[in-house]
């Protein structure tokens, strides 16, 4: 969590070094090694010990793309200008390895407007990525530019209980909308969750061995507690609860582990800017595939590892359809024989798989209980940014609505084109699986409406007729937005998810504390390849 290594150095800072600077040392015992999953694990895992010097083949199960849950709808809207992100989207600054591969790849990024900003918002310049360790040594990739971000324009809408206001609206007057809730809270959603989740506000400044302290108390403490019974603990009636949950878009996950919203406030400063790529998202784990490529055999779903103590077997099948709608494992059945294998494939998907000798009982466990959250979007395409215009317009951003749709981002940049493609419904958990239910078709129909609640009636002679959506749920490979933990289970879970079995090593998101983030899918990929070359 704070990258404290065995040794006390800064694991995060020589995995940073490693991925980007020096890779790992040029190998004088070539092994032969199979790495399940081209997501971004796999695929950062693979391409370290290829450049070591190992014989690596990547076993991807969709036949058509790699990246996993790093995936962008390109070629798909009315306008062959726009793409739109199914999976990730954002960024953060306080994620050096990944903005600092993309630099590295030579992939462009730019700012990602949480908030949205006014219209005409000139892009400020691309500062390079900066890490500070708590050793005191400093990393970066170029001259230090400090990093100042276009000013909010507080535009953005929220509608909650029948009462719609901008956002900055709101910060003007936040108990007149915390009143449809029956709740006389008088800062902002925002302020008071943060007040109550940034445990030990001064915590980067102290002495590593203090942080740790204070961690491993507050891991203690409050391991066991959903973040709703947390905020209960601090006094927080029903009805904030209520109003902080639906205007920040937790509703949903109040009922999950507080651990990682307590990482996210304390670790993780809200003066975090984040970032996106400019060719979309995918464009990362394009450049990383096309350096490995022929390496990467597509179209091959593991189904099952069998190991001795000379080596691994890897059985896979053949993949019909598409990864999102029906399709079957199917002949022919072909093996991969290798010295070692990464499995970097989410839990989920494992599931399905059969391991001979069996799996330990504590990795069983994490496969079988760790739960994986539902994650929806659907995004619609305009042919115009109507919301930018007029005396109101934005640019960026989001909406938040207690309608299905609850969270609504619009593009922070759009080039070559006068339209542009709006996520009109991001939903988590049970939010999600609502939208799960319904077909791509209501999908669109249903998330157009939340649309016109905010917008309108000119949102249907703007809308182009276009609409993608995404169900990680029903995502064949991935079965699921990413680990989430419910109370108790990274206790149980965490370290299983990560030991390594026999010749197999594990890696992807749910191994790293930064769980849900390409940062910990990373991390993990360094983790593992470092295991590897070790052996
Ligand atoms: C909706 C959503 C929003 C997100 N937003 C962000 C964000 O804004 N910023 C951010 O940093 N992160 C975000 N993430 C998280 C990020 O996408 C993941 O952390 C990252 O993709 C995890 O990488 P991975 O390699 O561990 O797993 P994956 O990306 O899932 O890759 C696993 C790969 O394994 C393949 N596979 C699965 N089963 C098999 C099998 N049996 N045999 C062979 N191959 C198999 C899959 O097809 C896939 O290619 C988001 C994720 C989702 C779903």
């Amino acid at each position: 969590m704070l990258g404290v290594a065995e040794d006390g150095s800064d694991r995060r800072l020589s995995q940073l070094k490693i991925l980007i600077d020096t890779g790992l040392p040029a190998t004088d015992r070539r092994k032969r090694i199979v790495v399940v999953g081209a997501g971004p694990a796999g695929l950062s895992a693979a391409t370290l010990l290829a450049d070591a010097g190992h014989e690596v083949t990547v076993l991807e199960a969709n036949g058509n793309r790699t990246g996993g849950r790093v995936k962008t709808f390109r070629g798909v809207f009315t306008d062959p200008a726009l793409h739109a992100e199914a999976g990730a989207m954002r960024l953060s600054s306080e994620h050096p390895m990944v903005l600092a591969l993309a630099d590295k790849l030579g992939v462009s990024r730019r700012p990602f407007y949480n908030a949205d900003v006014l219209p005409d918002t000139p892009t400020p310049p691309t500062p390079p990525v900066f890490y500070r360790s708590f050793t005191g040594e400093e990393w970066s990739n170029g001259p230090r530019l400090r990093y100042v971000p276009p000013p909010t324009a507080g535009r953005g809408l929220l509608r909650v209980n029948g009462v719609t206001r901008t956002r900055g609206e709101y910060a003007a007057n936040p108990a007149e909308v915390h009143a449809g809730f029956g709740c006389d809270l008088a800062t902002t959603s925002g302020e008071c969750l943060h007040t109550a989740l940034r445990q030990a506000a001064v915590l980067a400044e102290q002495p590593i061995e203090r942080q740790v302290a204070v961690w491993a108390k507050l891991l203690s403490d409050y391991e066991n507690h959903s973040l709703r019974s947390y905020l209960m603990e601090r006094g927080w009636p029903r009805q904030r609860i209520e109003a902080v949950g639906t205007l920040e878009n937790l509703t949903a996950r109040l009922r999950h582990s507080v651990v990682f919203p307590l990482v996210d406030h304390t670790l993780i400063s809200s003066e975090a800017t984040y970032w996106e790529l400019a060719g979309g998202m995918a464009s990362l784990t394009d450049a990383l595939a096309q350096r490995l490529g022929p390496a990467i055999l597509l179209g091959r779903r593991m189904t099952r590892l069998e190991q001795t103590e000379h080596g691994v077997r890897v059985w896979t099948t053949g993949e019909t359809g598409d990864e999102d709608s029906d399709g079957r494992p199917a002949d022919p059945v072909e093996a991969f024989d290798a010295d070692y294998a990464i499995v970097a494939i989410p839990l989920t998907s494992a599931r399905f798989c059969t391991f001979d000798p069996p799996l330990s009982y504590d990795k069983r466990r994490a496969i079988i209980e760790l739960h994986h959250d539902a994650a929806t979007k659907v995004l619609l395409e305009f042919k115009t940014r109507f919301w930018e215009r007029g005396p109101a317009g934005f640019r960026g951003g989001r909406c938040v609505s207690d309608s299905p749709s609850r969270t609504m981002y619009f593009p922070s940049h759009v080039a070559d084109s006068e339209g542009g493609v709006v996520l009109a419904s991001y939903t988590f958990a049970d939010d999600a699986m609502r939208w799960d239910s319904l077909t791509e078709g209501e999908r669109v129909h249903f998330a157009l409406a939340g649309m016109r609640e905010l917008f309108g009636a000119r949102v249907d002679s703007e809308f182009t007729g276009v609409g993608v959506t995404q169900s990680w749920v029903r995502a064949r490979y991935a079965l699921g937005e990413a680990a989430i933990p419910t109370p108790g289970q990274l206790h149980d879970h965490h370290l299983a998810t990560r030991s390594v079995e026999g010749r197999t090593h594990f890696a992807g998101d749910h191994t790293s504390l930064d769980t849900a983030w390409i940062e910990g899918a990373l991390e993990s990929g360094v983790r593992a390849a470092r295991e590897v070359h070790a052996r």
